[in-house]
């Protein structure tokens, strides 16, 4: 077996502009300043900028990396791919110290890199789980903590609230970063089917929001019961837990205007993993589609963890 980081478009920065064009552009160049597919042209000759094109429609050149998370980034094409694919294939992450180590960057491009490619994992489905009357398992977590909020005796105020949502048939997961009670109950109601067998805890904000579908089970976490027939919670907890030991070993002192970020990370891994099919080298195809018009402009001078 030869090893997954041999292939070329990891080494060679033209073969990264091939691979990455074929992803993008599936069906050929198409120009980001006009939208042109006509008349265009590869500039060749070595004082050329690699993967340069020229639209002859608007006469502007540009490249595959325009308009997408690599968008005036000097790191070179090959080592994105790189770093894409050491975060699509690790299972709770990987630090930015870690990965400018790996790749001998420094820890502020490493850390600015690695939020680009989160950006891309961030996908945003708008369809609906348990369409087909099946369960989901809906339930709460509390991480880290806000800034500027003091440590309580008790209870989690000072921490930040992260909701989950799984689709058990489709094994797929969403994870949103909420301020309270009722954001909660927007998002279960935009992202449910109605058709959908709500699991929740027993909580009453759930018992509210459980008319609204076909069927609302709840576990009694408070009389220690976890499991009732097929009604239970644990498949998001177990979501959560593989979540909260990625940011405790390796994001430390996340920042809570980054969270979103990680979650979209963790979301990403999770609804695509290897028990669903997914291999390393699948899901780092997958970031690919969705790195157009996910540009950040934020500065690196607030680099953290
Ligand atoms: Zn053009």
């Amino acid at each position: 077996m030869t090893s997954k980081l041999s292939s070329k478009h990891f080494h060679d920065e033209d073969e990264a502009f091939a691979y990455v064009e074929a992803r993008v552009w599936p069906e050929g160049p198409v120009c980001p300043h006009c939208g042109g597919v006509e008349r265009i042209s590869k500039m060749q000759g070595k004082s050329t900028r690699k993967g340069l094109y020229k639209c002859y429609q608007c006469r502007k050149p540009f490249t595959v990396r325009m308009g997408t998370i690599f968008e005036s980034s000097k790191v070179a094409l090959n080592v994105w791919l790189q770093a894409m694919y050491l975060i699509a294939g690790s299972k709770k992450g990987i630090s930015s110290h870690q990965l400018a180590r790996t790749l001998g960057l420094t820890v502020k491009t490493a850390w600015f890199l690695s939020h680009r490619v989160r950006e891309a994992m961030r996908e945003g489905g708008l369809d609906h789980f348990g369409q087909d009357g099946g369960a989901v398992e809906v339930d709460e977590t509390y991480i880290g903590r806000k800034a500027g909020v003091p440590l309580p005796k008790g209870g989690w105020k000072h921490k930040m609230t992260v909701l989950g949502l799984i689709d058990r048939n489709t094994g797929r997961s969403r994870f949103f970063h909420v301020d309270g009670g009722k954001e909660i109950q927007g998002i279960v109601l935009e992202n449910l089917s109605r058709e959908a067998r709500l699991m929740t805890d027993e909580h009453i904000m759930y018992k509210r929001i459980g008319r609204e579908f076909a069927d609302h089970q709840a576990v009694h976490h408070y009389n220690k019961e976890y499991v009732r027939g097929d009604v239970t919670t644990n498949t998001i907890e177990g979501a959560f837990s593989i979540f909260k030991r990625g940011m405790r070993g390796v994001y430390q002192h996340c920042a809570e205007k980054h969270l979103h970020r990680y979650l979209a990370e963790f979301e990403f891994r999770y609804s695509h993993r290897e028990k669903l099919g997914v291999d390393d080298e699948a899901r780092a195809d997958r970031i690919l589609k969705g790195i157009v018009g996910k540009r950040l402009t934020y500065q690196p001078a607030v680099a953290r963890a």
